[in-house]
């Protein structure tokens, strides 16, 4: 059965919360994640780092530039968050707000577990545990890894929307967006000239009307867009 997506009226893919075109955002801002965390560590936090000296005009004054300096450092660092309140307010740190949400959906993960009689068991997992340790980089692996799951849950659509403010906070803070590139066929759905490709995102999306398409269907609907133009 098909259900429509907690955040467009577009169908949502079977047994999942939101559409194909909102999940690949998410699988593409959680490989976004860490690239912006890096840019931020590299322009605000390296010392000598560039944009960060350039503010300061090089005039060598004895504060630090702190407004932006002290906004980074919160949102590279450590600390901790109540899971309970998940309200990005912007001062939650990345890793905190991943671990967070890592908590919530491992919370409804069912794991199978065996009791001391030896019986099988289902129950919600007692904690997330990234492989690649607690760093922003692990919790993106950890998240990519359980998307599947997580998009079936009733806050995958605030999950969407806690990423997506995140993601174009790390994009003002580091002046980075992804390359986006327009493709050549007219939209299936709508017709615009307006299909893009987001680097990074595995689909094509456009952007008048929210289509998405995977890459091979894309290709047929090119091709077929060329033979019905080539016939006259
Ligand atoms: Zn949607
Ligand atoms: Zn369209």
């Amino acid at each position: 059965m098909t259900t429509a997506c907690t955040l467009c009226p577009r169908d949502a893919a079977d047994g999942s919360r939101i559409c194909p075109r909102h999940a690949d955002e998410l699988r593409g801002w959680l490989a976004e994640i860490p690239a912006q965390a890096r840019l931020l560590e590299e322009e605000f936090v390296a010392p000598g780092g560039g944009p960060a000296q350039g503010r300061l005009g090089g005039t060598g004054r004895a504060h630090a530039p702190a407004p932006v300096d002290l906004r980074v450092l919160t949102l590279l660092g450590p600390g901790h968050a109540d899971p309970t309140s998940l309200d990005d307010d912007g001062t939650i740190p990345i890793a905190v707000l991943l671990g967070a949400w890592a908590g919530h959906i491992a919370y409804h993960y069912p794991a199978a577990t065996r009791d001391r009689h030896g019986t099988a068991r289902i129950q919600p997992c007692a904690q997330a545990r990234p492989r690649h340790g607690e760093s922003i980089t692990g919790w993106c692996a950890w998240h990519r890894a359980y998307l599947p799951f997580t998009l079936t849950l009733a806050a995958a659509a605030d999950y969407h929307r806690a990423l997506d403010h995140l993601v174009h906070r790390l994009r003002a803070l580091t002046h980075t967006s992804p390359r986006i590139t327009p493709r050549a066929a007219p939209c299936p759905d709508c017709e615009a000239f307006a299909l893009i490709t987001v680097d990074g995102r595995w689909g094509i999306t456009c952007d008048a009307c929210g289509h998405h398409l995977e890459p091979n269907a894309y290709d047929a609907h090119a091709a077929h867009i060329l033979q019905t133009v080539a016939a006259g």
